[in-house]
């Protein structure tokens, strides 16, 4: 495997699956009890942890390292 490609369930940066869970606690979309999204029915301490996770209504996205180049 080489480093270009694609590899699922990779996991985000700290600073980025904080971000993305206090967006969740402030969405009237989020049920507080169960820690989950009402519209994806996901839960979402695990969810915001992968790469590819996005939210179902737009408020943010996938997120992936910056490549680098030579
Ligand atoms: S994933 Fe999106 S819609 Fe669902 S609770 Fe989080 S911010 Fe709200």
């Amino acid at each position: 495997m080489t480093l270009d490609e694609h590899v699922p369930f990779l996991m985000v940066p700290k600073r980025v699956s904080k971000e993305r869970f206090d967006t969740c606690l402030e969405c009237e979309h989020f049920r507080h009890s169960l820690k989950q999204c009402k519209i994806c029915n996901c839960f979402m301490q695990a969810k915001v942890q992968f790469q590819d996770a996005k939210c179902p209504d737009g408020r943010w996205g996938t997120w992936y390292p910056r490549k680098t180049t030579k």
